[in-house]
């Protein structure tokens, strides 16, 4: 925790004390400000009272008084319709901002840079990978933002420090000022458009990663969809614009369609990385994650041949195709995060010879859409209250057993790839958790448990955060 001297002497408003709202209302009142915090639920209040936060009732407030309101970027600033304190901010004309928009006031003039990350999919796994390969090539480097960090739970800008930080778009939406030394987007597909209104004020917001860059700082954006297509050929000025591809072959910007990266500037090849044999980097969605962590370092100035490096010793994160162990000719696999059919996708279309663990609360569709990869499932054991419906699809094309339980269907499944002396276990559920397991991540934890107790089994787990 640290001081954020921006509003010394002022009086500034913070809604929403969660994690994030407490540490940078503590940030601003370290900083010299009046701060006035508030939240709309009780115990909300009291926490951050217990924690040594001045909280006023904003309802009983003028926020002509106020210098700014720090918005918590879980409450909606327009869609549905505009939190009560965002009307008022808007009514007294006073900015409403978020606390990674007080950060990057604080970072800027400090010396420090700033990689600024989103996109739908893939913000996490190109932000923990980007500070890894940072972290390897020596850098001084702190990872943040949605990713589970609150920007204020980070050390003290200072010269030279790197600042790697996850934006989700309702981050983006209160940072006016963002310009970062490295803007990375991944990729547009429609997501919280309830939030959002239309797709196309969501890629706008998305967008705004990009629109106050300057000479010599770096757009990253990754070219696969219409969305960031446009969004690249409409930057015109600012900043150094690389396109990012897995989709095709670029003879200008950073590609990787079958898995080998290659840079090229004008059609002159730059540097060649093969990224197949990289264990936390598979598919082609990680090949596009790779890519965007090649360019960030790039600009950065660290040298490919410490990149590649960096990629292979990658651990992956937790819970996304993560291989956890090995069992002979073995692999178990915790993709517990892949809560949908699209997600479970891009673990199946990863691997052969398939010992496939689903099941769970399904979503609409459940595994229908996943035909096309059934080929490559050798057996899958079904659990929890999707397991009929999933029957039902697989019925004739794969063979499958019910094992109702996580437990027994790893059990199962270690057992049945042995006696074939090869393959993968993956948990992909395509499905919630709710059912057995509060959550993904605890679901996740479950499967990487009961395998770490099967007789001679070989713990590879290794984790970035
Ligand atoms: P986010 O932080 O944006 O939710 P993650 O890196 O946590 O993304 O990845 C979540 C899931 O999204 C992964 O398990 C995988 O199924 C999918 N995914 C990851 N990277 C990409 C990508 N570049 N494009 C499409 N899907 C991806």
């Amino acid at each position: 925790m640290f001081a954020a001297p921006l509003f010394a002497g002022k009086c500034v408003a913070v809604f929403g004390l969660a994690r994030s709202g407490i540490s940078c209302a503590t940030a601003l009142q370290l900083g010299g400000a009046e701060v006035l915090a508030w939240d709309d639920s009780e115990p909300s209040v009291e926490k951050a009272r217990a924690e040594g936060v001045r909280v006023t009732n904003l309802h009983t407030v003028d926020f002509k008084s106020l210098a700014a309101l720090v918005l918590s970027p879980g409450v909606p600033l327009t869609h549905p319709e505009p939190h009560w304190t965002v009307i008022k901010a808007k009514a007294a004309g006073i900015e409403v901002i978020g606390d990674t928009e007080v950060f990057a006031r604080v970072v800027q003039g400090s010396g420090a840079r700033m990689v600024a990350i989103t996109g739908t999919n893939g913000k996490s796994t190109t932000t923990a990978l980007t500070g890894h390969v940072l972290k390897h090539a020596g850098l001084d480097v702190d990872v943040g933002g949605n990713i589970g960090n609150a920007v204020f739970n980070l050390r003290q800008p200072v010269r030279d420090r790197t600042y790697v930080l996850e934006l989700s778009s309702f981050q983006i939406d209160l940072m006016p000022g963002l310009s970062p030394d490295v803007g990375v987007l991944t990729n547009l597909t429609p997501d919280h458009l309830d939030r959002h209104g239309t797709m196309q004020h969501y890629a706008d917001v998305k967008a705004r990663m990009f629109a106050k860059q300057r000479d010599g700082q770096t757009a990253l954006i990754g070219v696969d969809d219409e969305w960031c297509s446009a969004i690249a050929s409409h930057i015109h000025a600012g900043p150094d614009v690389r396109r990012v591809s897995v989709a095709r072959d670029r003879m200008d910007g950073i590609s990787a369609p079958d898995g080998i990266l290659s840079d090229r500037s004008h059609g002159k090849q730059r540097v060649q990385i093969d990224l197949r044999d990289m264990a936390a980097l598979r598919g082609r969605h990680n090949w596009q994650n790779a890519c965007m962590a090649y360019g960030a370092a790039t600009a950065l100035g660290v040298k490919p041949e410490m990149i590649r490096e960096a990629m292979h010793a990658f651990p992956g994160l937790a819970h996304r195709m993560q291989q956890v162990a090995s069992l002979g000719r073995v692999l178990f696999i915790n993709d517990s995060k892949a809560t949908n059919a699209d997600a479970a996708e891009k673990a199946l279309s990863s691997f052969e010879d398939i010992f496939w663990i689903a099941g769970g609360i399904a979503k609409s569709g459940g595994i229908e859409p996943l035909e096309p990869h059934f080929g490559r499932v050798t057996k899958a054991y079904l659990i929890g209250v999707a397991a009929p419906e999933f029957a039902r699809t697989l019925e004739g094309k794969v063979p499958y057993e019910m094992s109702e339980t996580l437990p027994r269907a790893v059990q199962s499944a270690a057992r049945d790839a042995a006696a074939r002396g090869g393959g993968v276990v993956l948990l992909s559920p395509a499905c919630a958790s709710f059912d057995h397991y509060k959550n993904f991540e605890v679901r996740g934890d479950a499967f990487v448990d009961t395998v770490s107790r099967l007789p001679g089994i070989h713990m590879t787990l290794g984790s970035s955060l």
